[in-house]
């Protein structure tokens, strides 16, 4: 299991080719998506690796309500009664009366490459099949800041999916972007700041304007939902990314 402090209090783990976030306030934490349903032992890990307990986790916040980013979640809810919170228009995603993501079909017919194989088989194997369902999805109790450890600020940055939401961590200078900016994906390529493959995306015009909303952030470290953390100017990353779309 690896996990990596990129501040004094936030701390980013790996799961299944796709990564979590955990953003501590003395004995409590706040969760930033929870990987695949096969994570689940690495996401409580990934807890006890920084000396907590599942139940420290005051709530978890959801990026998107993709089987990738909520995996852990109904499991945290159910022995520890952890909220999952997440923007109002991704809650229909979550509980499953809503479907904005890719199919199955559409991974399989790039699986032509080894490395993209290897990565179907992995999520595959991790749970990348099953529907996400969150009945305890609710959205945030309000505007602005969120009153959880570290003072997450959500960002509506639609596109990816509906209600994709980016978590700015003004203190520690973070900005936790789901899928809607990523820095890497056994699907590309390249490395660095970029947009998913455009399947991948609900509404692909929408995920570029999004790009734009991102870069006026005050971050200068991003924690994306694949691919490695990325430091450095947040209006130059939203840039490349954009500029890379074909
Ligand atoms: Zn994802």
């Amino acid at each position: 299991m690896s996990i990596v402090r990129l501040a004094r209090d936030v701390f980013c783990a790996e799961g299944t080719a796709v990564n979590w976030v955990l953003v501590r306030d003395g004995r409590e934490l706040t969760l930033i998506d929870a990987g695949y349903p096969g994570d689940l032992e690495t996401l409580l890990a990934s807890i006890a690796a920084i000396g907590h307990r599942p139940e420290d986790v005051r709530a978890a916040l959801v990026t998107h309500a993709h089987v990738d980013h909520v995996g852990g979640l109904n499991h945290l809810h159910e022995h520890f009664g952890t909220p999952a919170l997440m923007h109002a228009d991704e809650v229909p995603n979550a509980t499953g009366e809503r479907h904005e993501s890719a199919t199955t079909a559409d991974v399989l017919t790039r699986a032509w490459r080894p490395a993209v194989l290897r990565w179907s088989l992995a999520i595959s194997r991790a749970g990348a099949t099953q529907p996400p369902f969150v009945a305890h999805a609710e959205p945030f109790p309000g505007e602005g800041p969120l009153d959880l450890p570290g003072g997450p600020v959500p960002v509506h940055l639609p596109g990816h999916t509906s209600g994709s939401t980016a978590y700015l961590l003004p203190e520690a200078g973070v900005v936790v972007t789901g899928d809607a900016l990523v820095t890497g994906h056994p699907l590309s390529n390249r490395s660095g700041p970029q947009l998913l493959p455009e399947f991948f995306d609900h509404d692909r015009p929408a995920a570029r304007d999004s790009l734009q909303r991102l870069g006026r952030l005050e971050a200068d470290l991003v924690v994306p939902g694949h691919g490695l953390p990325w430091r450095g100017d947040l209006a130059a990353a939203a840039e490349r990314a954009a500029r890379l779309v074909p």
